[in-house]
């Protein structure tokens, strides 16, 4: 669903201070009559998260509320690690958000201009070749409190640099042999200054370029003359780019191209989420997940499978802003946006998950009654639609106790309760198997309370959901709980792992829950609202005898609150 004025902005992103950082320059036309120009800068080496949803949603949403434009510019200059699928899977994540590109790029498109502007800065004694190891450059590099030392090379004449240069190019050395360096400051305080390297030999086929390159360009390297290249106006990223800010603008600046200037915000870090692309893939292939889109992943394929909604996605990004201090939010916050967007959208359904037969003895054997029930009580417009009432039907097993404990409300020997929009019911018997568990309960029913309600005012303090058992489908529940057990993932005692603080109940099957007929329609992403129970959505390894159910959300039990607060 899109928003009603097909012209109006997706997103509009209250005050924060990139909002105001844009607006100041649109007020002083610092970049002119150009148009705001941002880009979201992916590197195509997994698939997008919840992280990049706040990113995506500042470049494209900024842009679009002050009429100006944003690229989707991949990040591909590590041939190594980057595929094919990526790239498709991050562009159907961005349309999936809700927002379009202006130009697709890549940065490996400006391989060319790139190694120009090398040329030019090897040429003005900026750059140099180095054939130190990476091992010896680290050391070289000196840390925080100690100055770095030079490179015995350092000091080589332009001639031999630049004839050294273009035989790295052309392919005459073996990797790691040999790398290109900006000849910065080996003493500077920042280490990013401290004679980066520039290019490395790679003897690797990229998945756009092939084999044209055996020699690739460094991220630092390549991303802020990228942003020049498109005239990014507004180059948005996370905070810890902010010490490698100065390396792009000394590049920019020794070349002369178009001052991008870059703004850093803090971070999303969400509680119990890992947001790691390459621990997110680590995930996937030690099959600790089923894949990249499972519906326990903090991916937008993940997320977008368990049933989470792009409005919801907006609003939650729009709602922490931007800041230039790292923090935590709580993964509550998202999820109650989540169910405030699904309470108003999602169409209601009664469905059983752990079935328990109820029957009806003074219901007439063989009849079937429709009972009109409404789609969404927050939606008007959602309609209505008739649901079949039968004299056996199933209830949750947690619905019926036959020792009520005190403040249990709901179905139990000699209690009357509601069966939602059909009729009271109080229960009479059970039935119990050889070990003593209930198998069925007995009840009589009012004929006079039809629709739920009886005529003479009685009151019912429950108010239940049921199927009727000859009418329901079969379906599978996939129930979902958080992927790790600790707020901070990352809390593990020395020695220990990351992985350690998996939850191993993260995912629980449910194979026998009984549906209301109605639901065997639904179709892939549909979402549904199943009362008292969650909110869900149809999995896409529903085939159409074995439906496949995720659960999005639990509602918020209002049972397990007063047992918790009971200490039970
Ligand atoms: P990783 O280090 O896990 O691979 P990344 O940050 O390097 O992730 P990129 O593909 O480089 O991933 O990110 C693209 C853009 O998204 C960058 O501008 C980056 O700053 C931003 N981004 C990544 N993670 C987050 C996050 N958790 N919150 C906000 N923005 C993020
Ligand atoms: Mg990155």
């Amino acid at each position: 669903m899109s928003t009603s004025n097909p012209e109006a902005p997706v997103a509009t992103t209250p005050s924060n201070f990139l909002h105001d950082i844009i607006a100041e320059d649109v007020r002083n036309k610092t970049y002119g009559d150009a148009a705001i120009q941002t880009r979201f800068p992916p590197e195509p080496n997994g698939y997008l998260h919840i992280g990049h949803a706040k990113a995506i949603f500042l470049d494209f949403g900024l842009a679009d509320e002050f009429g100006g434009k944003t690229n989707l510019r991949f990040d591909d200059t590590n041939p190594e690690k980057e595929e094919t699928e990526y790239v498709e899977g991050i562009k159907n994540d961005v349309r999936w958000l809700g927002f379009d590109w202006d130009k697709l790029c890549y940065a490996s498109d400006y391989f060319g201009q790139l190694y120009e502007w090398a040329l030019k800065l090897v040429k003005a004694g900026k750059a140099y070749v180095d054939d130190l190891t990476a091992d010896e450059i680290r050391q070289h590099r000196g840390t925080l409190t100690e100055p770095g030392r030079d490179s015995p090379y350092r000091n080589r004449g332009v001639e031999e640099n630049l004839d050294l240069f273009v035989r790295m190019k052309s392919g005459e050395f073996p990797d790691g042999s040999r790398v290109l360096r900006a000849k910065i400051d080996m003493a500077s305080p920042n280490l990013n200054m401290r004679d980066p390297v520039m290019y490395r030999i790679l003897h690797a086929t990229h998945h756009r370029t092939g084999d044209e390159w055996c020699i690739y360009p460094m991220y630092d390297y390549a991303h802020g003359q990228s942003d020049s290249i498109e005239k990014v106006t507004h180059s948005m990223c996370t905070l810890e780019f902010a010490d490698h800010q100065p390396l792009y603008r000394w590049y920019i600046e020794q070349l002369g191209i178009f001052p991008s200037h870059q703004y850093e915000f803090d971070r999303l870090n969400l509680t119990y989420t890992m947001l790691s692309k390459r621990k997110l893939l680590q995930l996937v292939q030690e099959g600790r997940v089923n894949a990249w889109d499972d519906p326990r992943m903090p991916t937008l394929s993940g997320i977008r499978r368990r049933g989470f909604t792009p409005e919801a996605i907006r609003a939650f990004c729009g709602a922490i802003g931007a800041t230039r201090t790292n923090g935590i939010t709580d993964i509550e916050m998202l999820e109650h946006f989540q169910r405030d967007d699904l309470n108003h959208r999602a169409r209601r359904a009664m469905a059983v998950l752990h079935p328990l037969k109820v029957v009806i003895d003074n219901y007439p054997e063989g009849q079937v009654e429709f009972v009109e029930v409404q789609n969404n009580p927050e939606d008007p417009a959602a309609g209505t639609r008739q649901v079949p009432f039968s004299r056996e039907i199933y209830v949750e097993q947690d619905d019926f106790r036959e020792v009520p404990p005190p403040k249990y409300y709901r179905l139990s020997p000699g209690k009357e309760v509601r069966l939602r929009n059909a009729y009271f019911v109080t229960a009479r018997s059970v039935v119990k198997d050889s070990d003593g568990s209930v198998v069925e309960v007995h009840c009589t029913y009012d004929p006079a309370s039809r629709g739920g309600n009886s005529p003479d005012g009685r009151k019912v303090k429950s108010t239940m959901h049921w199927v009727s058992a000859a009418h329901a489908i079969n379906a599978e529940i996939r129930l979902y709980d958080k992927l790790f057990l600790k707020p901070d993932p990352y809390d593990f005692p020395e020695g220990g792992d990351l992985f350690d603080n998996l939850n191993p109940n993260s995912l629980e099957i449910l194979a026998g829950a009984r549906l209301e007929p109605s639901l065997a329609d639904a179709k892939v992403e549909d979402r549904y609202q199943f009362e008292r129970v969650g909110y869900f959505c149809l999995d896409p390894d529903s085939t159409p005898g074995h439906l496949v159910f995720n659960r999005t959300l639990p509602l918020k039990d209002s049972w397990a609150k007063i047992e918790k607060k009971a200490g039970a």
